[in-house]
C-alpha cells in the first residue's frame, strides 16, 4: 500500500525536495495534501501534476484556519513540515494529533517546544523524524550504534560567506551578500541564519531536545565543504560520520522511506575529488552560537525566546533596517527576559513566542527613533 503523504511548504525548498522524492518514488507514495503561503502560481501547478492532493494556501484571509483543518481532517500516515519559522509550530501539532508521522524540517517546532511535542507524539504513537541534515545523521548514527554509549553529538557547520571575514568586514555586509551561501540552496530565513551562525545556533538547541542531551554534549565543528553532517564520538574515543553531498532530498527520502533503506540517486559523494577541512568556530565573531548554548543551559522558554527574537532581526536585516551585528545584540537583549516558565501547551508557548518578537520589535524601534 502507497504511504499517503502531507507536504506543508511544498513552494518552498524543502517542498521542491520532497517533491521530487515523491516524483521518483511515486510507486511507494501518495500526496494526500499540498500547502503553499503566497505562491499561487506554483501552487497551482502542482495541483494539476498531483490531482489527487487537496491544495491549500494559507496565506490569504481564512487560509491558515483552512490549513489546520486540512492536516487534521487529511489524516496523512507521514507528514513532511517544509514551513519556514515558527508559523510551522501549529501545523506540526495538528499533524501528530491527527496520528501522523512527522518528519520534520521546521526546526523552529522542536526547538520551540520540544519537551510538549515528544510528549504529545509518546501519548498519539507517532513517529518525529529529524530531516534537517545535521540531525537526520545524528538519528541514523543513534539509530546504528544505540545512545547508551555516545559521549558527544558533533554538528558541523559550514561557517556560511563571512567564515573569514573580520568583525569590520561584517558590521558592513547587505543581505545581497548574506543571501549566497556556499554550499547549501535554500529558503531566504535559513540562509540569513546560516551567515549569522543563527541556525547552528537552533540546531544546537533542536539536537539537545532531539536526542535529550545537555549543551555539553553538542560540538560545532566548521566545515566548509558541508559534506560530513554530524557525528557521535563514542565512550571509547571512536567517532562515527554520516557523509553525502549536500542534497536535502537525501534526509527526506530517509525519514519517508524510515524504517525501511532504499535506493536513491540523490547525495552520492565523489571519492576522487574530496578534501575536507574542519576548523573551530569563532564564537566572538558570531555571538548567536554562544547565546544558543546559553538558552539551551537556562532552558524553559529561553529557546522559544532565542528563536522568536532571531526571526524578528532576521526578517529586519533582510529589509536593511538593521545591520547584520545587530542580529545577535537584539537576540541578547531578548534573552534578559523572564523566560523561566515552561511550554506546558501551545499557548504558553505562543505567547513567549509574541513576547520575545514584541521585545524584539521594541528594541529595534527605539534604537532607529535614537539615530534620528
Ligand atoms: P522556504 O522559504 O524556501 O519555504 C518556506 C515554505 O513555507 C514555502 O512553501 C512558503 O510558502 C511556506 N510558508 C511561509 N510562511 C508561511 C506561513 N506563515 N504559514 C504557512 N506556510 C508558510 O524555506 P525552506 O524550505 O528553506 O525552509 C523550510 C524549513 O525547513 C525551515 O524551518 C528551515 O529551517 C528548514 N530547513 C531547510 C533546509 C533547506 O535546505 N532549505 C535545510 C534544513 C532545514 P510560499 O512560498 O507559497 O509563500
Ligand atoms: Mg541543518
Amino acid at each position: 500500500m502507497k504511504k499517503r503523504v502531507a507536504l506543508l511548504g511544498a513552494t518552498g525548498s524543502i517542498g521542491k525536495s520532497t517533491l521530487d522524492v515523491i516524483r521518483a518514488g511515486c510507486d511507494d507514495f501518495e500526496l494526500v495534501l499540498i500547502s503553499g503561503h503566497t505562491n499561487a502560481a506554483s501552487l497551482s501547478a502542482l495541483s494539476g501534476e498531483f490531482k489527487n492532493a487537496k491544495t491549500v494556501l494559507s496565506g490569504s484571509g481564512d487560509g491558515r484556519e483552512k490549513l489546520l483543518a486540512a492536516i487534521s481532517g487529511i489524516k496523512a500516515d507521514i507528514t513532511v513540515n517544509g514551513i519556514s519559522g515558527a508559523a510551522g509550530l501549529e501545523p506540526s501539532f495538528a499533524a501528530i494529533n491527527s496520528g501522523s508521522d512527522l518528519a520534520l524540517a521546521n526546526k523552529e517546532t522542536v526547538v520551540m517546544a520540544g519537551p510538549l511535542l515528544f510528549r504529545t507524539a509518546a501519548e498519539k504513537k507517532v513517529k518525529i523524524l529529524p530531516v534537517d541534515s545535521e540531525h537526520s545523521g545524528v538519528f541514523h548514527l543513534i539509530a546504528a550504534h544505540g545512545d547508551a554509549n555516545i559521549d558527544e553529538i558533533i554538528l558541523t557547520a559550514s561557517g556560511g560567506p563571512f567564515r573569514k571575514f573580520t568583525i569590520d568586514q561584517m558590521r558592513k555586509v547587505t543581505p545581497r551578500e548574506a543571501l549566497a551561501h556556499p554550499t547549501w540552496n535554500m529558503g531566504p530565513k535559513i540562509t540569513i541564519d546560516s551567515a549569522s551562525l543563527a541556525n547552528k545556533g537552533l540546531e544546537v538547541i533542536e539536537a539537545a531536545q532531539l536526542f535529550n542531551v545537555s549543551a555539553e554534549k553538542i560540538r560545532v565543528v566548521v566545515h566548509p565543504q558541508s559534506v560530513v553532517h554530524s557525528m557521535v564520538r563514542m565512550k571509547d574515543g571512536a567517532v562515527f560520520a554520516q557523509l553525502s553531498e549536500p542534497d536535502m532530498r537525501l534526509p527526506v527520502h530517509e525519514a519517508l522511506y524510515w524504517p525501511e533503506v532504499k535506493v536513491s540517486s540523490w547525495g552520492k559523494l565523489d571519492f576522487d575529488c574530496l578534501n575536507l577541512e574542519f576548523e573551530k568556530p569563532d564564537m566572538e565573531k558570531f555571538p548567536m552560537l554562544p547565546l544558543a548554548y546559553e538558552a539551551v543551559r537556562r532552558g524553559g522558554l529561553n529557546p522559544c525566546a532565542y528563536n522568536g527574537a532571531n526571526e524578528i532581526a532576521a526578517a529586519a536585516f533582510l529589509n536593511s533596517e538593521i545591520g547584520f551585528l545587530d542580529i545577535p545584540r537584539i537576540v541578547e537583549y531578548v534573552l534578559t527576559g523572564d523566560w523561566e516558565g515552561h511550554g506546558e501547551g501551545i499557548r504558553t508557548i505562543l505567547e513567549a513566542d509574541k513576547k520575545a518578537r514584541d521585545m524584539a520589535l521594541a528594541f529595534i524601534k527605539k534604537e532607529s527613533e535614537e539615530k534620528r
